[in-house]
């Protein structure tokens, strides 16, 4: 049998119109010898009805922060809501379609409600349906606990289980349908003449997805790679080719820069030795944080001081942690950390030198720096962040 998923996400499936493009492309991979399996995300996004936000909205935050496993329940209605809807679509045009949710499509997850993670994959009765000619349509996001929990997998993890699905099915390919063509080398939302990508490497799209392009989550990239299904992300309204996702990536084209993401929200923290004289515990603040399950970026110790980045969601955590243990910190907000990658950029000189120079020449501050073998960030305003977008995607001709 010759698997292919095809993931469909929220906007793809949110109108009548939309879902017919949707029938087409499950049409086409049955004509092409395939038997798909569909997942999809919930229907629209924020403010549409049936999208995950708007499902959230209708909880107060305090309840959301105490009852997890509540939560889930609820955000697990989108996708069902959608599938159910889905199938409707296919029937209609005379394609055998079952709605599935996660659990029933043999997912089991951990209990770690909100952020679940895979245990267990159970392929039954996915390849019951196949084998009866049918077309499974399973609920994406969602899994289910041993004890018969309804967990989540992380916003964005409708891609997540296209890749768990994948893998657990041995499939020739895993296909994610979006509202864009493919990969680009910027969010086209930032920069319009940012251009699609072929191919790429699962290395090089989870740096991207890990730093902020929300075209694919990170861990459908680790998942796939794993189990060395290849992804393509393709457009649901039209018939581009997108971009291939594998293991070698475009070997012929290692390009210094492949695309440029960014992360907004960022917060900096500066805590200087001369500011905390005498206190004992300033030794041991990125240990504390860390105790806090806090997670760190951009991290730089001198001897005088110690300099890091934090999510908004965390400052304030972490300026009760500094009040309790009286250190004083400087603490700059909105901020964001833009990220070039690309495989090429590995031991050649200079790269640093141009992204600093296109900023400096646009007028944009640069606050922190960091650099790995196919990243490289800068810390910056958030006021700044489309100009320092638009400026380096020109500087490095990614048009
Ligand atoms: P879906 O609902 O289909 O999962 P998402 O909104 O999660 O779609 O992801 C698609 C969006 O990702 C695009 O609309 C685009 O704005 C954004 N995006 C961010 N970075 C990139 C990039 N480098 N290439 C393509 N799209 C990107
Ligand atoms: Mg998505």
């Amino acid at each position: 049998m010759k698997i292919i998923v095809q993931k469909f996400g929220g906007t793809s499936v949110s109108t009548d119109e939309r879902r017919m493009k949707v029938v087409d492309k499950v049409k086409k991979a049955i004509s092409n010898g395939y038997n798909p399996v569909v997942v999809v995300s919930a229907m629209g996004r924020k403010g549409e009805p049936y999208a995950t936000d708007t499902l959230l909205s209708l909880i107060d935050s305090k309840f959301k922060q105490d009852n997890k496993l509540a939560v889930d329940l609820l955000m697990c209605c989108g996708e069902l809501i959608s599938s159910v809807v889905m199938a409707s679509a296919l029937q209609s045009k005379g394609i055998e379609a079952v709605p599935l949710t996660g659990g029933q499509a043999g997912i089991i997850t951990d209990n770690k409600f909100n952020d679940a993670s895979l245990k267990d994959f159970n392929d039954t009765r996915i390849l019951d349906i196949l084998g009866e000619g049918k077309v499974p349509v399973i609920t994406g996001f969602q899994g289910i606990t041993e004890d018969g929990y309804f967990t989540t997998l992380g916003r964005g993890g409708s891609d997540t289980s296209a890749a768990i699905l994948g893998v657990g099915l041995d499939a020739n390919e895993i296909e994610i349908y979006t509202d864009v063509d493919g990969i680009m080398t910027a969010d086209p939302r930032i920069v319009e003449e940012a251009s699609l990508i072929n191919v790429l490497s699962y290395d090089e799209v989870f740096q991207l997805a890990d730093q902020g392009a929300k075209v694919i989550h990170p861990n459908a990239v680790e998942i796939a790679k794993v189990g060395n299904i290849p992804i393509v992300i393709k457009n649901t309204m039209n018939d581009c080719d997108g971009t291939i996702i594998n293991s070698v990536g475009d070997k012929k084209n290692k390009r210094l820069v492949t695309s440029i993401t960014s992360h907004s929200d960022r917060v900096q923290v500066c805590i200087k030795l001369e500011d905390n004289k005498g206190n004992d515990r300033y030794q041991d603040i990125l240990e504390i944080i860390a105790e806090n399950k806090i997670s760190l970026d951009l991290i730089n110790i001198f001897p005088t001081e110690q300099i890091f980045t934090i999510s908004v969601s965390a400052k304030d955590k972490v300026i009760n942690i500094f009040n309790e243990l009286n250190i004083n910190a400087i603490i700059k907000e909105d901020l964001s950390t833009i990220a070039l990658v690309g495989a090429g950029m590995k031991g050649i000189p200079g790269v640093m030198a141009k992204i600093y120079k296109a900023l400096y020449d646009n007028k944009v501050e640069v606050l922190q720096t960091a650099d790995s073998h196919m990243t490289i960030w800068c810390l910056i305003k958030t006021d700044d962040l489309s100009e320092a977008i638009n400026a380096l995607h020109r500087a490095f001709k990614l048009c």
